[in-house]
């Protein structure tokens, strides 16, 4: 407790959708309400992509966790362990101290840099990034750590593509596109080289992937040829993905919609392809080390090697590295928790060992429909945690799970604090989620909608539209995003610069 205010104090893991919604719902009369996160902003993700390409300014993107008001403390840490017997949570500091306060703590896996050139002296990175271990205390716990990229162990990724999550991975994007035209109308650069430096390559053909092509497409096409028009006919933009069709999730009339619009744009679709390595270098050409002033080269399964400028990497979620290894063997059972009703009692519940329930695969947190994190024992005893709950994409309900997006998690944040103010638990239904369908952008002022398909009976008969395509799409895409936005700062700023862009075009800077 917050013995001044007599609050409970609860403690939120993550400043993305999840923890950054949830702390502005909770009630800061009944609770002193504090987040830890590496991030000192929330990104609204959804609009990152037209950031990156000049629609936007990455601060229309983002908001501040730290609170003008002082309702909510934040942190900047990174969660390490939890003990949830003496509730207590072990984090790094994320901001160093000293003259390196640039570095700050990623979630991402390590790339395999440990040294890096300082005025002319080696150093050591790894101890920069060592920040201060320190322990916080709650009396209700939220995790909301979000997932990690996907990379599949697909050889050079990590090291040599560019991630995107984060705006510090958008604005490395953004400078790579620029590097590249720069480096291709270079008076001395072979056309070789000149080629491969202009081939753009996003692997992932799932939302993100997509979207962030039509925008780089409309972003070449329509304002960096006006800069650059004698290398127009070089550029080239290719969306790889393993899977056969892109936008999985759409129907097929959408997803083929989708398709044979982007292959108008000048996008090339390569589905059922298998990245294998991405290394520097050119192609056909022995691998060398790290160089921006040269190009990369792409090897796929089916096609061999092809040399691309940059290559973006948005093929889905891998568990946060915190949920995998930290969040694991409980041992006895914390006073909070509850056995489930419907379970045989162990023998002697002191003795027995306790860990988190997760699922198989991708090993996310499994909790009830009220968020309640579940532990399960060696004997396969179910109990929940009353005072440990966990949403977003680190999360999955046992009873059906919604998918993995900024709307569904934004929903989950509103009901688990909604839950928390009123202290009404079990007393009100569980969560369930409101399907208000997929969108889309996919380039040329165009985007898809798909709808929640109703059906009647088991007649496997719609009643709903299939969705919506084209402009009327791409304006619901843009109405619905807008109205999420969580300030009227940002509402206003994010309206004005699309009428701008409309007018002048996109900042080429
Ligand atoms: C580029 C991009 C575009 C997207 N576009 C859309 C879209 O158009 N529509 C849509 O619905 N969804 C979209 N999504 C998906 C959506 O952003 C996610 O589903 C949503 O962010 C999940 O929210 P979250 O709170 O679970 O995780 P996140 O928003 O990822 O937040 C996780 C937070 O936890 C912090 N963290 C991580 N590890 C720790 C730790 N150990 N200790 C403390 N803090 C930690 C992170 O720094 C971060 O602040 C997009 C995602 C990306 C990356």
């Amino acid at each position: 407790m917050d013995r001044k205010a007599g609050r409970e104090r609860v403690l939120i893991l993550g400043s993305g959708w999840g923890g950054y919604v949830l702390s502005r719902q909770l009630s800061p009369v009944k609770y002193d309400i504090t987040v830890a996160s590496p991030r000192s902003n929330f990104v609204f993700t959804p609009l990152l992509s037209d950031a990156t390409v000049g629609t936007l300014e990455f601060s229309h993107v983002v908001e501040s966790v730290r609170d003008r008001q002082k309702r909510v403390n934040y942190v900047p840490a990174v969660a390490r362990s939890v003990d949830f017997a003496s509730k207590k949570v072990a984090l790094e500091a994320s901001v160093v101290q000293g003259a390196a306060t640039d570095i700050v703590l990623t979630t991402e896996p390590e790339k395999p840099e440990s040294t890096r050139e300082l005025r002319g002296k080696e150093v050591d990175v790894r101890k920069w990034r060592q920040g201060t271990k320190m322990e916080l205390e709650y009396d209700k716990l939220v995790i909301a750590t979000g997932c990690i990229t996907n990379t599949f162990n697909t050889p050079g990724v990590l090291e040599n593509a560019l991630l995107y999550r984060d705006v510090s991975d958008a604005r490395k994007i953004q400078r790579r596109i620029r590097e590249c035209f720069e480096l291709a109308v270079l008076p001395n650069k072979p056309d070789q080289l000149r080629t491969h430096l202009l081939h753009f390559a996003v692997v992932g053909a799932g939302p993100t992937g997509t979207e962030f092509v039509g925008l780089l497409a409309d972003y070449i096409h329509r304002d960096l040829l006006v800069y650059y028009p004698q290398v127009r006919d070089r550029v080239r933009i290719t969306l790889y993905d393993v899977s056969p069709k892109i936008l999985g999730m759409f129907d097929e009339s959408l997803s083929q919609y989708a398709f044979e619009n982007m292959k108008k744009e000048g996008v090339e679709i390569k589905t059922s392809h298998h990245i294998e390595e991405l290394r520097w270098g050119e192609p056909n050409k022995p691998a060398i080390d790290m160089d921006p002033k040269t190009c990369l080269t792409l090897k796929t399964k089916e096609e061999g090697e092809t040399g691309v400028g940059m290559c973006v990497w948005t093929t889905g979620n891998a568990i946060n590295p915190f949920v995998k290894e930290a969040l694991s063997d409980v041992g006895t059972l914390p006073a909070s928790a509850t056995i489930k009703r419907d379970e045989g009692q162990p023998s002697d519940i002191k003795e027995t060992s306790w860990k988190v329930k997760k699922n198989k695969r991708p090993g996310a947190l499994l909790v009830d429909g009220y968020f309640r994190v579940q532990l399960e024992s060696k004997d396969g005893t179910n109990a929940f945690m009353n005072d440990v709950f966990a949403i977003g994409d680190n999360a999955m309900m046992e009873a059906g799970s919604p998918p993995a997006t900024a709307i569904a998690t934004n929903q989950e944040a509103r009901y688990l604090a909604k839950r928390l103010n009123n202290d009404d638990f079990d007393r009100v239904p569980r969560f369930s989620f409101r399907d208000m369908g997929f969108l889309a952008y996919i380039g040329d002022d165009k985007g898809l909608m798909q709808l929640p398909h109703v059906q009647i009976d088991d007649t496997n008969k719609k009643v709903l539209p299939e969705g919506l395509k084209g402009r009327t799409a791409w304006l619901v895409w843009r109405g619905a995003y807008l109205s999420m936005v969580l300030s009227w700062r940002n509402y206003f700023l994010i309206a004005i610069y699309w009428l701008f862009t409309r007018i002048f075009g996109r900042r080429v800077g």
